[in-house]
């Protein structure tokens, strides 16, 4: 636990933003690290990038991230997408990055080049997925936002979706957050308070295919930009308060063109019948310290065992009730926790419902 955290002081830095940048662009470079966090650098760039192929690939010190070790420690990042920047704003960007090893090989923490190996596989069946992000704010002390000191504040129940004083904290940082998101593009589908107080939610989505795992690493980036300015500390653990509290989950919402369409309930269920068959394999991907959260109390399934139901929300697949009366939809994958990689989850749902690569 830091005992100090300094809140930046935005206010004063706005003046330089006005500044004339004399037609350089300034790129930020964002990757993911080795510890389940993003990273990011800055680059000059002396004109304006009409494409992803205009932004050089660039590198960093890996043994500083986990990444690779001190004797060989160049990580090369390629641009793989970008972003108007919402807190540069004109012309510059945010560019999210592949790291990859000095020799040719994809880092090991490099999800996304699997991920986009099978998504390109199965672009046919055109696979859909939506993400509820949870996580929780803590204040500069480590204490979970606005609590007491010390102390607990009353039961759940007046928090989810809570309005007014003592409900719910920082909505500041979630507005701030909400639409730095749509400046820059991320398919934000919306928000809301959750059951535990201080613990948010935000949905990304639907997108198709690796745009999943992009705009979601983007907003969870955007997230922890923005928090900075508040002195807030972003938790994405699964079970921030043990307890009678609720934990975190990264809920994920799949539907493929066939699932989508009349007579797709049949999809649907055929999609399950395989979940059923892989769900060790499917936990192991599904966030570390998941096991806390997955106790089959405070709406999850449990951890060792496979179920679905319609409007379940004590099950590892729920089917929405409107799918199930319009016979066809999507499904709802409850079991990742929130601080699970977007890439390895929507990667092993294509695998197994489609099929895995040659
Ligand atoms: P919940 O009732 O579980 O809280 P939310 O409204 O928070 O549900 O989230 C639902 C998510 O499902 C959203 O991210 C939305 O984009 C996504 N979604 C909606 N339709 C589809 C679909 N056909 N395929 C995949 N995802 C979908
Ligand atoms: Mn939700
Ligand atoms: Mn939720
Ligand atoms: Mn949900």
């Amino acid at each position: 636990m830091t005992d100090s955290t300094t809140i930046s002081n935005t206010a004063n830095l706005l003046k330089y933003l006005n500044l004339d940048q004399k037609g350089s662009v300034q790129a930020e470079y964002i990757w993911i690290d080795g510890s389940n966090g993003v990273r990011s650098k800055t680059k000059t760039l002396s004109k304006k990038p009409e494409s992803i192929e205009d932004l050089p690939e660039w590198n960093f010190d890996g043994s500083s991230t986990n990444q690779a070790p001190g004797e060989d420690s160049d990580v090369y990042l390629r641009p793989v997408a970008t972003f108007p920047d919402p807190f540069r704003g004109g012309d510059n960007l945010l560019v999210l990055a592949e790291c990859w090893n000095a020799d040719g090989a994809p880092n090991k923490f490099n999800y996304r080049h699997e991920c986009a190996k099978l998504m390109e596989a199965h672009k046919d069946q055109k696979p859909w997925f939506g993400l509820e992000q949870e996580y929780t704010l803590f204040d500069e002390y480590g204490q979970p936002y606005g609590w007491p000191k010390g102390g607990f504040p009353g039961p759940q129940g007046p928090y989810y979706c809570g309005v007014g004083t003592g409900k719910v904290y920082c909505r500041d940082i979630v507005e701030a957050h909400y639409r730095a998101c749509l400046y820059a593009g991320i398919k934000i589908s919306g928000i809301n308070a959750e059951v535990l107080p201080s613990q948010w939610e935000f949905q990304v989505g639907p997108c198709e295919g690796i745009e999943m795992g992009d705009h979601l690493w983007m907003s969870r980036y955007l997230l922890q930009r923005v928090a900075e300015e508040f002195g807030v500390k972003i938790s994405f653990h699964p079970k921030p308060i043990p307890g009678d509290w609720n934990g975190s989950g990264l809920h994920t919402n799949v539907s493929t063109e066939a699932m989508r369409n009349e007579g797709g309930m049949k999809h649907i269920e055929e999609a399950i019948h395989k979940l059923a068959k892989r769900h060790k394999e499917h936990i192991a991907v599904y966030g570390d310290d998941n096991t806390l959260r997955l106790t089959g109390r405070h709406e999850t399934g449990s951890i060792d065992n496979f179920s679905y139901g319609v409007a379940d929300r004590g099950s590892s697949i729920r089917i929405p009730r409107s799918c199930a009366k319009e016979g066809f939809g999507y499904f709802e994958d409850r079991r990742p926790a929130s601080n699970a990689c977007p890439y390895q989850i929507t990667g092993i749902m294509i695998e197994t419902i489609c099929g895995g690569l040659e």
